[in-house]
């Protein structure tokens, strides 16, 4: 089960849930949306049994708090993380990638101006679809998620270093080169 908080977080704003209504600010600032939010659409996952089989959580944690309280309702269902993965990318290369980034609002195919281009200019090679961008991928919203992530998420490797489950891999070389890293850490290689 692929579990990213951003996706969950961007469809219950599409929706307009209350949830999504307070998310939306932050999330159009590059900010954080606070812990207690966050830390429910994760529990409600865990307790459901939907992660039994096993999991990968995609943006979550991102605070030291996230973390302890992964933490405690793992294991109060008998689980444990593995692993924690962190792609080591320069600052001006994650600019360059997310504020290159499109994606196609219909099959969700992903675009990268200027490494994986479309066919055709501003539109999707299998649909024709019109491409989007995600708001927050401007590129001076961008620069202040790297400072969020410095301030708020950085602290977070060193809390899976002393745990003893970072594998930190060179996230700047070909794709299949830094897949191929990925597999090897969580050992499906
Ligand atoms: P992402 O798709 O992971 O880049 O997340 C997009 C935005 O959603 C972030 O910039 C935050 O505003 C919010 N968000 C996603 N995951 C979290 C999280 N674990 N904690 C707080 N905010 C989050």
């Amino acid at each position: 089960v692929h579990l990213s908080t951003g996706d969950m977080l961007r469809e219950a704003v599409r929706k307009g849930t209350p949830l999504g209504k307070k998310a939306e600010g932050f999330m159009a600032k590059g900010e954080l949306v606070p812990d207690e939010l966050i830390v429910g659409l994760i529990e409600a996952k865990v307790s459901d049994g939907e992660l039994s089989h096993g999991f990968v959580l995609d943006g979550f944690p991102r605070t030291i708090p996230q973390a302890e309280s992964l933490k405690q309702m793992l294991t109060g269902h008998e689980m444990q993380l593995d692993r924690a993965v962190l792609f080591m990318v320069s600052d001006e290369e994650v600019v360059r990638r997310l504020s290159g980034r499109w994606h196609c609002p219909v099959c969700q195919t992903g675009y990268n101006y200027p490494s994986q281009m479309p066919n055709v200019a501003g539109k999707c090679d299998k649909d024709n679809a019109v491409l989007q961008r995600r708001p927050d991928d401007d590129e001076n919203v961008v620069r202040n998620r790297l400072g969020v992530y410095k301030r708020q998420t950085a602290p977070i490797v060193d809390y899976y270093r002393k745990e003893s489950i970072l594998s930190e891999i060179p996230g700047e070389g070909h794709p299949d080169t830094v897949y191929q890293a990925l597999l090897k850490a969580v050992d499906l290689r």
